[in-house]
């Protein structure tokens, strides 16, 4: 059956226990027969009418958000940013609080479930909590079967106004990955600096260099806001498969999947809000070379290249000796699986900023902060902060 026919109640006329017989017309005058007639017919138009204009409201709500929601992303337009906006951005990143204040406490060991894990979120959530721009965190706490048994995973998605229709997102992975110990350095643990420690706390410094402009853009109620997500179980336990890899992300996309958006909607859900999945991912070393994935989303990765020059020029950057050094659309060096699988898989549009190859100490106890290159994350956090600026018009 069609929806109309769930909305509509079946129209209920109660004649007071009986029908209007023949001999009831018999007994009424003429006249009042008819002035009866009249207002029933009118009373029946009066109910029609009141049906129909809720359902085509009805369609209004649900439809409607579908056809705008895509529309929107695809028109969506960035802001470019003066240069003294530009300066006033990249003087907003502090690199001594993204590194002493919000990646320091993320390098620990953070297997899912653990202690380590738990310490993470709540240094996150404490963080966005501290701001002024106001975040809504929510958890996202699941179980799932790994091999080495059930494990509880829990996602933390921050978002800047839930009530917004559309989001950037802007992810990476909190969780580090399980390594066998060396037995040459048994105290030594997997500390995954790159992976994804500094792509946590270069998030972490966007929401605090921007919090005066995003608590502003708050006001304003605009179409679209931002949203952090922290995904658990990017890892896999043991060889990487589609079964053990990914279990925050897998989770994620299908909960969203399944969550009207916006609320009551019957068409649209929250991936359809998503304008664009960014995913941060082995950053940190110095020298990354950062390709374009993804033709749908190529005009954002425009928007990486050109702030990366527009900085340069101004001399905004650090230890970066030419215009264009990080973002480069000429080269391309294969997919990488990652947690935008389960989103692209979906249709979500995606934007991978992640370092290919990959850094040399990748997946091995030397993923450290000794091998972090300080300028290079500053200098990458200074670029986004202008990309989000511009796309969402601060
Ligand atoms: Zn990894």
């Amino acid at each position: 059956m069609s929806r109309s026919s769930r909305r509509y109640k079946p129209l209920q006329v109660n004649h007071g226990g009986g029908p209007i017989s023949g001999c009831d017309r018999i007994r009424m005058p003429r006249a009042r027969v008819l002035i009866f007639c009249l207002i029933a017919v009118l009373m029946l138009a009066v109910i029609l009418g009141i049906c129909l204009s809720y359902e085509t409201s009805g369609d209004h709500s649900n439809r409607l958000p579908a056809v705008d929601l895509a529309k929107d992303r695809l028109s969506h337009k960035p802001v470019k940013t003066s240069p003294s906006q530009l300066r006033r951005l990249a003087a907003q990143v502090d690199g001594t609080r993204l590194w002493e204040m919000h990646l320091r406490p993320i390098l620990i060991e953070r297997l899912p479930g653990t202690q380590g894990s738990l310490a993470v979120r709540k240094h996150i959530t404490s963080t966005l909590s501290s701001l002024s721009a106001g975040w809504t965190v929510d958890l996202d706490p699941f179980q799932a079967p790994t091999p080495r048994g059930p494990v509880t995973f829990t996602n933390l998605v921050a978002t800047l106004d839930p009530s917004t229709p559309r989001r950037l997102l802007l992810c990476c992975h909190y969780d580090s990955k399980a390594l066998p110990p060396d037995a040459r350095a048994p105290e030594k643990v997997f500390l995954g600096a790159t992976d994804s420690a500094v792509p946590c706390a270069m998030m972490l410094e966007l929401a605090s260099a921007l919090d005066g402009l995003l608590g502003a853009l708050k006001q304003q109620r605009p179409a679209v806001t931002l949203q952090l997500v922290f995904f658990d179980g990017e890892e896999s336990f043991e060889e990487w498969t589609a079964a053990d890899s990914l279990y925050g992300s897998r989770h994620l996309s299908e909960w969203m999947a399944r969550t009207p958006h916006p609320p009551g909607s019957t068409h649209t859900t929250l991936l359809q809000a998503v304008d664009l999945f960014v995913l941060l991912d082995l950053l940190g070393a110095p020298d990354p070379l950062i390709a374009n994935h993804f033709d749908n989303t190529a005009r954002w990765f425009d928007r990486l290249i050109a702030a990366e020059k527009r900085l340069h020029r101004q001399g905004l950057l650090t230890s970066h000796p030419a215009e264009q050094m990080y973002f480069k659309k000429d080269v391309y060096l294969g997919p990488v699986q990652d947690d935008h699988i389960p989103f692209l898989h979906k249709g979500v549009p995606i934007l991978h900023v992640i370092a290919t190859p990959f850094p040399a100490f990748w997946h091995t106890l030397d993923d450290t902060e000794d091998n972090l290159h300080r300028p290079t994350v500053e200098n990458l956090t200074r670029i986004l902060a202008v990309f989000v600026a511009e796309y969402l018009g601060l």
